[in-house]
């Protein structure tokens, strides 16, 4: 059922696990990422960048796709669909198409002018049952076009956004988007550590998942991580079992070229690395 995200998240904080989200590109990524979160029991997240909103074409379309798939594919498991990286405008956006969850970005915003559109958008969302994501201090790698470094927040500034009434707070802490660089520095606990102790709480938010090693993820959950977003991974998976199905031929015989065995590949693929996940973020058997 489709549902915000704050239940699953209060428990996943109490009950030292994540939540996965899991972003979602079409129609094939949706329904893998669905039947495997009912398959294991997992509360699960679906997001949704402005960039696969668009390609979707529009956030009223992907909100009726998920909820006609929770309801055809009988998805008894609680399901969040989430705005990523949201600016200000499709925020608005996504509470009209009928998203259950919505991370508003204003995190290049100056702080003060982050502070009055976050309360704003906490006292909508309050109204319509939403969960709010919000982000403090820039999280590097490429999103959408936007290109930022590894930073670390500011805890003062991630209890200030925390106080307003959000969700869940994403704080940069090392992390990036996208494949982390060879001389990557690694995530800093020292940076969780203090804004956990700041937020008390309030669930926090792992951006770029792909390629933390294992031992990472498990500490950064110990120190209040609740919900860790993977994107990258899902797509790498996906090409490289599309890529082996063409490179093997198949595609050449007998009606291998039906686009439902074409993609079959890449999306077991797809349902491996999100159980992967769940099993490693602990979410499995939680819903
Ligand atoms: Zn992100």
């Amino acid at each position: 059922m489709l549902v915000s995200a704050k239940e699953m998240l209060t428990k996943a904080k109490e009950g030292h696990y994540a939540v996965g989200q899991f972003n979602i590109n079409n129609l094939e990524w949706t329904k893998a990422i669905l039947l495997t979160a009912e398959e294991l029991k997992s509360p699960v997240i679906l997001g949704v960048s402005e960039g696969a909103g668009k390609y979707m074409c529009g956030f009223k379309t992907v909100a009726d796709m998920v909820k006609s798939m929770i309801n055809e594919l009988n998805i008894t498991v609680p399901v969040a669909l989430h705005l990523d990286h949201g600016t200000y405008e499709a925020c608005y956006k996504c509470i009209d198409a009928g998203f259950s969850s919505i991370m508003f970005d204003g995190s290049h915003y100056a702080i003060e002018e982050n502070v009055a559109k976050t309360k704003e958008l906490v006292a909508v969302c309050e109204e319509k049952g939403l969960s709010l994501e919000a982000e403090v201090g820039s999280i590097g790698g490429e999103e959408d076009g936007v290109v930022g470094m590894g930073e670390c927040a500011d805890p003062d500034e991630c209890k200030m956004i925390a106080d307003l009434g959000v969700t869940m707070l994403a704080a940069g802490i090392g992390n990036i988007h996208g494949k982390y660089p060879a001389n990557w520095a690694g995530l800093s606990f020292e940076t969780l550590a203090a804004i956990s102790e700041k937020v008390g709480k309030m669930p926090l938010v792992l951006h770029g998942g792909t390629g933390i090693p294992e031992d990472m993820i498990k500490k950064a959950i110990d120190l209040g991580v609740s919900k860790i977003n993977v994107n990258t991974e899902c797509q790498l998976a996906f090409a490289a079992a599309t890529r082996a199905y063409v490179e093997a031929g198949k595609d050449l015989q007998g009606k291998g070229f039906d686009p439902r065995k074409l993609l079959a590949p890449g999306v077991e693929a797809i349902k491996a690395t999100v159980k992967e996940k769940m099993e490693l973020f602990g979410s499995v058997g939680k819903a």
